[in-house]
């Protein structure tokens, strides 16, 4: 396999035998830093920026932090047999130069960023940010595909209509893709929500317009991979695109993000959502939410970083060895 990489000229993650794994890059997966997505099948891509949110802020380290705590993982998948680097080109493109100062502009920023990644034929997987950036986004992937399916875990909504009179925040990007018709609204599955809301119509709304709401409580001591094969079922080969809210998680696996709620899914859950994409006609993704600040043991940075490499063993085009 390795012969067969060098002949491809296939990028590969520097293994912890050619530097320790503490030292060297930081990029993601220290995987080979490039200026651009040219010639990339998947970019691992940056979007720091917290001026979105509502409460707690700090996700503007969001990528540098993932980055950090990715350094562990190792190519091949165990439990599923991917082994991604065996089939897709893939590398760490940096970060998209958003305005700190200006949440409007970057929206735009990030449009065109994104519009530049897949213009080159490269799959964007995206580290946050807050959930601002995925509407920018969805707009740059309806321009290209039409209207997405969309898997969307998160412990929230996100269908605010506006928060303090501001229709562009982390808690509405979702409405706004329905309104500006991004999503093919009968294939969208939002998984994980809960808490306290100001109305039943935090959850009525995105089931009014036809999402699949899975709450947190219908998940609560369940496995993950029945639902994931109704959604596969429900979305087919229709390109689909997967947004991961850290705060779907339990904050006791993560605790590292702004908007904690209560009662949440666990890792291996995570896990088995993620690993229940393979299949899907998977069109990018991001990892929204983690906040350095309050990720005293690095632990949400972590699993952020799994999640992410995990997204990336479930892209079409993956070959897989051994047991998988
Ligand atoms: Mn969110
Ligand atoms: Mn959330």
């Amino acid at each position: 396999m390795a012969k067969d990489n060098k002949t491809k000229n296939l990028n590969q993650p520097l293994g912890g035998n050619d530097m320790p794994r503490f030292a060297g890059p930081a990029t993601m997966m220290r995987l080979p830093a490039r200026e651009t997505a040219e010639g990339l099948d998947v970019c691992f891509v940056g979007v720091p920026m917290d001026i979105g949110v509502s409460h707690r802020s700090g996700t503007r380290f969001g990528p540098r932090q993932i980055r950090a705590e990715s350094s562990m993982i190792r190519p091949y998948n165990m439990a599923t047999g991917a082994a991604p680097f065996d089939s897709l080109q893939v590398a760490d493109i940096g970060d998209v130069a958003t305005n700190t100062f200006d949440l409007k502009n970057s929206v735009e920023l990030i449009e065109k960023a994104f519009d530049g990644i897949l213009s080159l034929g490269c799959l964007p997987l995206t580290l946050g940010g807050d959930h601002t950036l995925t509407l920018p986004i969805l707009r740059s992937m309806a321009k290209k595909h039409g209207p997405v399916a969309l898997v969307h875990i998160d412990a929230h909504a996100d269908i605010n209509d506006e928060m303090f009179g501001e229709k562009i925040a982390h808690g509405t990007p979702f409405r706004r893709a329905v309104e500006e018709g991004l999503l093919d609204c009968n294939k969208v599955y939002q998984i994980g929500l809960r808490g306290s809301g100001y109305s039943p119509e935090d959850f009525e709304w995105p089931r009014r317009q036809g999402f699949r709401v899975v709450t947190a409580e219908e998940c609560w001591w369940k496995s993950m991979t029945p639902l994931m094969q109704e959604v596969r079922e429900t979305i087919g080969d229709h390109p689909v695109y997967v947004t991961y809210d850290i705060d779907s998680l339990d904050p006791a696996f993560a605790p590292g993000t702004g908007t904690v709620e209560v009662g949440g899914l666990n890792t291996w859950q995570a896990l088995e959502i993620v690993r229940g994409c393979r299949g899907l006609n998977i069109v990018g993704g991001d990892l929204v939410e983690v906040s350095p600040p309050y990720d005293t043991s690095g632990n949400t940075a972590l699993i952020a970083a799994n999640l992410l490499y995990e997204m990336l063993c479930v892209l079409p085009g993956v070959k897989y060895g051994g047991a998988g």
